[in-house]
């Protein structure tokens, strides 16, 4: 087997995600035969350096052997159950550990099998809540600008990144969007913390316009991920959980790609001392090895469901792999690693060195910002540094540069003209370096004519 053969065999019978298919005509597909730390290797024996953690969701490297042991025990005694009526140990481990490494006050833990489903979950419970509470007026969701929260109907619907969303609109219930607080737009000289401070006017605005019909707001704390990396400043949240509790609307904080250690805190909320009365979770949660997703919430928001059958206040939403027993595990393998080992810490040493590479990106001349959160770092292209002028999207100088890496066994995959780092917790400063001078390298290619 080649990676020819593999390639065509696929393209005969498959349909890939976030994919124009006809891209494979020119650019070949990549079968991976195996995966081992941070890297990837393909049936022709070349390695790719997985710099964006397989689409953010891989923490501890690939055939990580602690996660391997523990899926591998996992599987002689349960591999799954239904879970209504039913329960299992992993479930109830993981569920307890999610309780109490989570902000004070998210109490109970609702299993869904990936980030779209745990955001449908929250919505739902969110307005089911108000609906328990005789509040049946409160029908509609906030959300930000450049935000992103998946693909399946509801969660598009929050979203508003207008690839994915544009084509879908005649099918999308209406949302009330507010300019958000991405420092990418700050006026020189201001600081991530005063623009922030600044835009969440507009947000206090509109709560109290619709307070009356609003069940929550929807957030990514701290980095909108799919929106390019925009960033900003904790404070944004501190006050946005203020005028949640003075407008009486529920806060939904999605951290399914900012949570466990991203942005430097095991969840971004942290750093803005605030609970959430939904917390999304996915993507990281099983350490990147099986779908899993999990909202946690309140008592106040679990006792309004709790009553007698008659009634009919239950929330009835259910998936049927809703608490799969191995992927629990290697949700609690993945906590177990957070507390057996200093990774918190080891990260922010980690995110010094990462920007420590990617200082000479500041001043290439086609580089407008290079921004960071942790364990995020962004670089944001343009076609002219001055005045901002992005390059025309149909140019497609991103794809430029991953075409480039790949061809240096670096898997990088730009947001259109933004190249980020989101790598593994286990890379090495010098696998960093590595990182670095391929994108330098490949980015001199892309911004050429
Ligand atoms: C990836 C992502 C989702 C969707 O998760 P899926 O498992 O891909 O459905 C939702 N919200 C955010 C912030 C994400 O990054």
């Amino acid at each position: 087997m080649t990676n020819k053969t593999l390639a065509s065999r696929d393209l005969s019978v498959l349909w890939h995600p976030c994919s124009q298919m006809k891209d494979h005509e020119k650019s070949p597909l990549i079968p991976i035969k195996k995966g081992q730390g941070v890297w990837l290797e393909d049936f022709d024996g070349n390695r790719y350096l997985d710099a964006i953690s397989s689409w953010w969701v891989n923490l501890f490297g690939h055939a990580n052997p602690y996660i391997n042991a523990a899926l591998k025990d996992q599987l002689d005694s349960l591999e799954h159950v239904i879970f209504a009526g039913f329960t299992h140990e992993s479930a109830i481990k993981l569920a307890e550990q999610l309780v109490d490494l989570s902000p004070v006050g998210l109490d109970r833990c609702f299993y869904a099998d990936n980030g779209s489903a745990a955001v449908e979950v929250a919505l739902k419970m969110s307005f089911h809540y108000w609906r328990n509470k005789g509040q049946t007026q409160k029908t509609k969701f906030i959300t930000l600008e450049n935000s992103y929260h998946g693909e399946t109907l509801g969660a598009l619907a929050v979203g508003n990144v207008a690839l994915y969303k544009e084509t879908y609109a005649p099918l999308l219930m209406d949302v009330i969007t507010v300019p958000g607080p991405d420092c990418y737009n700050r006026d020189a000289g201001e600081s991530w913390a005063d623009y922030s401070t600044r835009r969440f006017a507009l947000m206090e605005q509109v709560l109290q316009q619709h307070s009356d019909d609003c069940c929550a707001v929807i957030i990514e704390p701290l980095v909108q991920c799919a929106g390019s990396m925009r960033m900003y400043d904790p404070i944004y949240l501190s006050l946005l959980r203020a005028a949640c509790d003075k407008y009486q609307v529920h806060l939904i904080a999605d951290e399914i790609a900012v949570g466990f250690g991203r942005t430097g805190t095991l969840f971004a909320c942290e750093q803005a001392s605030i609970t959430p009365d939904f917390m999304c979770l996915s993507k990281g949660l099983t350490g990147g090895y099986l779908p899993l997703s999990a909202v946690l919430t309140t008592d106040l928001v679990y006792q309004a469901f709790y009553d007698d059958y008659q009634n009919l206040t239950a929330f009835l939403h259910s998936h049927s792999y809703t608490g799969n027993a191995l992927a629990c595990r290697a949700g609690l393998a993945t906590l177990e690693i957070f507390q057996q080992q200093p990774i918190i810490d080891n990260n922010k040493h980690l995110a010094i060195t990462l920007a420590k590479v990617a200082a000479r990106f500041h001043d290439h001349p086609n580089v407008v910002e290079v921004r960071q959160t942790g364990m995020i770092l962004a670089i944001e292209l343009v076609k002219n540094k001055q005045t901002r002028e992005p390059f025309p999207w149909q140019e497609r100088r991103g794809q430029k540069v991953y075409q480039y890496a790949l061809s240096k066994g670096v898997l990088l995959r730009p947001l259109g003209n933004v190249i980020y780092f989101m790598p593994p917790y286990i890379i090495t400063a010098e696998q960093l370096e590595l990182l670095a001078d391929v994108a330098w390298q490949g980015i001199q290619i892309a911004v050429k004519n």
